[in-house]
């Protein structure tokens, strides 16, 4: 990972076609476009390698999660469950439809806690969106039972585990919705995109219409369209289509590069005996885009993040220090810094966010390093790289 690592003929050529009739936008224009249909063809490709009856491409992967809420009816004043651990793309999709995002604990998973899920359910809640971080999975069984039980709507955003299974079905197309990113640093992408998959039919119209302004999509005189409900303008481009699907059809081949250079360094780590990996969920398995592990506590873990970026051991996180990724460090959601007024529900429904502390999402992401895997390492690079990363561990313990 990233998928840009490779860049290459296939994602000019799709490009190319694009460029040879001048049709950038993914709707209409039927005479001019020579045939080309690059969102619409990868939206059916997702569909056949994420084995899910719809894919909706949009114009990122957090108007998918937006609009994928959207779709299920959640809006103003109703209460989410997200992940502590994450990316700040989650909050912000939440709270783009005036709704509330409830922060809870992870586990040593780097996911959602279910039993922190479990707590956190009031009479407001609407959904639960587990965040499958760093190449890996939420106890998605577990989840499935507390919504179902409480009648919740199961989103999964899964834009940093494209390529994941969990029992042997690709991560996204488990819940009721999910939600894929195709930014410039996922495991593939379209330059910027996202993608909200669903086997529920009245969800995925929903995805299709309120991406485009309401338009119905029927027939095919644009113009002539109307309009069942509001909506807005989250539109991909066909020249972004056009990465994305070539992209999409390596996806197999970016997985198994990954895998075997996420295996050397895995093999090279388990000779530390204070070093545990993370857990993956029984059933699961990994697009191994991150190998990702937990030292004694946060002491070794800083010095360990330090000595690695001494060694010349790059692109290893310590998310505890990171203000992207960890509550630890969003002041901006704890202060409510807006351009413009918030809700009065959203302001008192945040409120929790002033006292409310995260013990337990401290001691996983502290201990935690999380180091990407990369596509473009030669196999001596990534014998190099174990042994510089084995020395380093082991010099902070
Ligand atoms: C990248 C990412 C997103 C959003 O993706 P964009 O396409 O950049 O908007 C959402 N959630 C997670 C966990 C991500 O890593």
């Amino acid at each position: 990972m990233p998928g840009f690592e490779l860049f290459g003929d296939a994602e000019r050529k799709e490009v190319n076609d694009v460029l040879d009739n001048g049709v950038l936008m993914r709707y209409g224009f039927d005479g001019m476009r020579n045939g080309h249909w690059k969102a619409k063809a990868l939206e059916h490709e997702l569909e056949a390698q994420l084995k899910v009856n719809h894919a909706q491409l949009v114009s990122s992967g957090t108007a998918a999660v937006t609009i994928a809420m959207a779709s299920a009816g959640i809006g103003s004043g109703d209460e989410v469950i997200m992940p502590s651990f994450t990316f700040v793309a989650s909050f912000e999709a939440i709270m783009m439809l005036g709704a509330i995002p409830i922060l809870v604990d992870i586990d040593d998973t780097l996911t959602l806690d279910p039993e922190a899920v479990r707590k956190a359910i009031s009479p407001r809640t609407k959904a639960v969106m587990p965040v499958h971080m760093c190449g890996s999975m939420a106890n998605l069984d577990a989840l499935q039972v507390i919504c179902s039980t409480h009648n919740l709507i199961l989103i999964e955003d899964s834009s940093q585990a494209t390529g994941a299974t969990y029992k042997g079905k690709p991560l996204g197309s488990i819940g009721d919705l999910g939600c894929l990113s195709l930014d410039f640093v996922k495991i593939i992408t379209s330059g910027e995109g996202g993608v909200v998959v669903t086997n529920n039919e009245t969800f995925y119209k929903h995805a299709d219409h309120y991406s485009d302004h309401g338009h119905d999509h029927v027939g095919n005189d644009r113009g002539a369209e109307t309009h069942p409900f509001l909506g807005y303008n989250f539109r991909i481009s066909e020249l972004n289509a056009a990465v994305g699907l070539a992209q999409l059809r390596r996806l197999p081949e970016f997985v198994a590069i990954q895998k075997k250079n996420y295996n050397i360094l895995r093999e090279a780590l388990s000779q530390i005996p204070e070093l545990k990996f993370r857990t993956v969920p029984e059933g699961g398995e990994e697009s191994y885009s991150f190998l990702s592990f937990f030292l004694p506590n946060l002491e070794t873990a800083r010095i360990a993040s330090d000595s690695l970026k001494e060694g010349g051991v790059d692109a290893c996180f310590h998310y505890y220090d990171n203000s992207w990724h960890y509550i630890r460090k969003w002041q901006h959601l704890k202060d409510l810094k807006t351009l413009y007024p918030l809700s009065k529900e959203v302001k008192e429904g945040l409120k929790y966010l002033e006292t409310k502390t995260f013990e337990q999402s401290d001691a996983y992401i502290g201990r935690n390093i999380s180091c990407l895997i990369k596509l473009s390492w030669t196999e001596e690079e990534v014998r190099t790289r174990a042994s510089k990363m084995v020395d380093a561990i082991k010099s902070a313990l």
